[in-house]
């Protein structure tokens, strides 16, 4: 008889190798200071474990780089599209696969086609691109997660879903202006919780019955599948790619980044069931992103999302990833660091209001904790709080509703020795988490000023 293991173990062994950066702290306090303490103003180089965000940040595998190597790079109908193509029509059902350079150009092509001004399309909540690409556009972009989704203690086990009573009178409402109804899963705006089969089964069923299209934007539809099979009863038993696949069945076509779930460093595509928007996508493609069968990426590329969209539903690897995640946030939470409830998939979100009462929204406390994740411990992460959002437009300042630190992880990336060594530090930090103080903006652009904004620590 085989044995039931207990631990639940990186599933894969390590091909190629990458040295770690180490840095003393009085190099980071230098780095930080040369930065203006903003996070994104390090290099690489200097950062040791790098959670700033899992796009994009995946390690491929052996085959992903073998098929790299014998990619067609035919301008029109290279082999490697039709592979990728397939690919894609075997994991979705959707006949039509439109390649694209990452997510966003998905999403510009798409709505700049079939939205206009004065309409309103609802999802769970949408992602910063998507709401901006919306919003460029004239387009209201609504959320409408359910309550459990805006509650940070909630162990609600589908934090992601849809308020359905709300889009049905949203859908009344605003009958012939919405031009299709999304939905993210996972909800990477709301924490990275999952969607439950359940809603997605009754978000379709409501948009069938308004007549209007349903669009996922699925990024990270591995790591929901997998929530759905653990966390919803009646689908123990079925394997995630079923489980993904009665997903895409239950919506009309996907936007998705392959730099998340798609196991790869770029890449992204739109596929749909139904032909009708096909021409004009095409079109609009060849003049912004390139010729059908490359859209804006190398062959290789293609090559390497064919891989990684089948990879990624191994679910040994899937296990992992969720147990990775769940590792981080516990230990965090036996150090007394308070989290979101329940882990998400992708990333732990510290909650650094209650972590640091003594330093008011004003004074940056998320921001303030991760600069010294950075300066203590080489971490980097990232501020949701705000630096992010307490800027209105006329420029005065307004707390944001949460100040969360957000640990995203790269997929493959760092084992659990690496997650060992950043709960050791991270403990540390919240032993004299009294002693931290806030800081002050002392220079910032007109918008998205987390990117570039500088700091002076008070
Ligand atoms: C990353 C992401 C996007 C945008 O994709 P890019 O490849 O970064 O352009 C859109 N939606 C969700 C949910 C995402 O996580």
């Amino acid at each position: 008889m085989t044995r039931r293991p207990r631990s639940i173990i990186e599933p894969f062994k390590i091909k190629v190798v990458e040295p770690l950066p180490m840095r003393t702290v009085a190099e980071r306090e230098q780095i930080l200071a040369r930065a203006g303490w903003n996070l994104f103003g390090v290099r690489a180089t200097d950062v040791t474990f790098d959670f700033l965000t899992d796009s994009g940040t995946t390690a491929m595998s052996a085959a992903q780089w073998g098929a790299m190597m014998v990619a067609d790079e035919s301008y029109a109908g290279s082999r490697s599209f039709y592979r990728f193509e397939e690919v894609v029509q075997r994991l979705t059902g959707y006949h039509h696969v439109i390649p694209t350079h990452q997510g966003r150009a998905a999403e510009h092509l798409l709505f700049s086609l079939h939205c206009k001004a004065g309409e309103l399309v609802p999802s769970n909540n949408h992602f910063d691109t998507t709401r901006a690409n919306l919003e460029q556009l004239g387009v209201t972009a609504v959320d409408l997660v359910c309550a459990e989704g805006k509650d940070l203690r909630s162990e609600h086990p589908f934090k992601g879903d849809v308020d359905v009573v709300r889009l049905e009178s949203f859908l009344t409402e605003h009958r012939g202006k919405v031009p299709f109804v999304m939905t993210t899963i996972t909800n990477n705006a709301g924490g990275g919780q999952p969607v439950s089969l359940a809603n997605l089964r009754a978000v379709s069923a409501v948009c069938r019955r308004f007549r209007v299209p349903f669009l996922l934007d699925a990024c990270r539809f591995a790591e929901n599948a997998w929530f759905i099979k653990v966390r919803e009863a009646e689908h123990r038993e079925r394997s995630a790619r079923d489980i993904a696949r009665e997903m895409f069945d239950l919506a009309d076509g996907c936007l998705v980044s392959a730099k998340k779930d798609g196991l790869v460093n770029i890449g992204g595509f739109i596929a749909l069931r139904d032909g009708a928007w096909v021409p004009d996508l095409r079109s609009r493609l060849i003049l912004t992103e390139g010729f059908p069968t490359y859209g804006g990426l190398a062959a290789r590329d293609l090559e390497a999302m064919a891989i990684g969209l089948d990879e990624v539903l191994d679910e040994a690897y899937l296990a992992y990833r969720e147990a990775m995640t769940r590792y981080l946030a516990d230990g965090l939470m036996r150090v007394g660091v308070p989290t979101m409830r329940p882990p998400g998939g992708h990333a732990v979100y510290v909650d650094a209001h209650e972590l640091l009462p003594q330093i008011p929204a004003a004074q940056y406390p998320a921001q303030a904790l991760a600069v010294e994740l950075y300066r203590a411990e080489g971490i980097r992460s990232c501020e949701i709080g705000s630096v992010m959002f307490g800027k209105r437009p006329d420029g005065t300042f307004v707390p944001a509703q949460m100040e969360l630190v957000r640990l995203a992880i790269p997929r493959r990336v760092y084992t659990q020795a690496h997650f060992d060594y950043v709960l050791e530090g991270i403990a540390e930090i919240a032993e004299r988490r009294a002693t931290l103080r806030g800081l002050a903006i002392v220079e910032e652009p007109a918008f998205l000023r987390h990117f570039t904004a500088r700091f002076a620590p008070l």
